[in-house]
């Protein structure tokens, strides 16, 4: 009872923008924070209770690299294998970006990398849990904590990764698949780029358009090699 509480309180708080507090049953939680550095940053994430999604996850999975980092990388949500291990881009898409890096000569140094939604949201089926998608609230109460990371991370160029990060990055109005692959000016004076997320380049191996799909991916991250000015 009083966790479907904390749920619907936590839920119709989020929409509303108000700090999320179940007055019923007296279980504050914590409201993501937008300033400060990144090891602040990561500890406060560590005991967000500001959604639901925390409850079945085991851990945070906040975002990993430099503050002084050339790029700030944003993918969707934590993943199977990145909420094991605690950090992001660990699992079968993180071996892929990672490849695709190494191709065009990128370290991972060069990038902090981030997720929209620090926890992994699933369903389990039998002994797999299958990816699930955070809702609108989750999602607005969530991104708090990467304004915090666009706060902390001085980089002035942003890669989106998937229809997730580039909407939060440049509106609802952004088409990934018509706008990929080129720097867009910010308002803040910051560059972004898109591109697809590459676990969509992972599932291409079984329409049989895989070549296709990693090769677009290798053009569009070959953009971090000819920064505007
Ligand atoms: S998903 Fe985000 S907002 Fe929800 S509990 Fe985790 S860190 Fe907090």
């Amino acid at each position: 009872m009083q966790n479907a509480c904390r749920d619907i309180a936590a839920t119709i708080c989020a929409q509303r923008g108000w700090h999320v507090l179940c007055l019923s049953c007296f279980v504050p939680t914590l409201q993501p924070k937008t300033r400060g550095s990144l090891p602040t940053l990561r500890r406060a994430a560590r005991d967000c209770r500001a959604c639901p999604i925390w409850r079945n996850a085991t851990q945070t999975v906040f975002g990993e690299g430099s503050a002084d980092a050339r790029f700030l990388m944003i993918g969707e949500q934590a993943g199977d294998q990145e909420d094991r291990v605690g950090k992001p881009f660990v699992g079968p898409a993180g071996r892929l970006l990672d490849e695709a890096l190494a191709s065009i000569a990128i370290e991972r140094d060069d990038i902090y990398v981030t997720n929209v939604i620090k926890h992994f949201k699933f369903e389990q089926r039998g002994k797999r849990r299958l990816h699930k998608r955070a809702n609108a609230a989750e999602i607005d109460i969530c991104s708090q904590w990467l304004q915090g990371e666009f706060n902390a991370v001085k980089t002035r160029y942003l890669v989106c990764l998937g229809a997730l990060a580039s909407r939060i990055v440049f509106g609802r109005a952004f088409k990934l698949m018509a706008q990929r692959g080129r720097w867009i000016a910010l308002e803040d004076g910051r560059w972004a780029l898109a591109t697809v997320h590459p676990s969509s380049v992972i599932r291409a191996r079984i329409g049989g358009g895989y070549d296709e799909a990693y090769a677009g991916f290798v053009a569009d991250l070959k953009k971090m090699k000819r920064l505007p000015d």
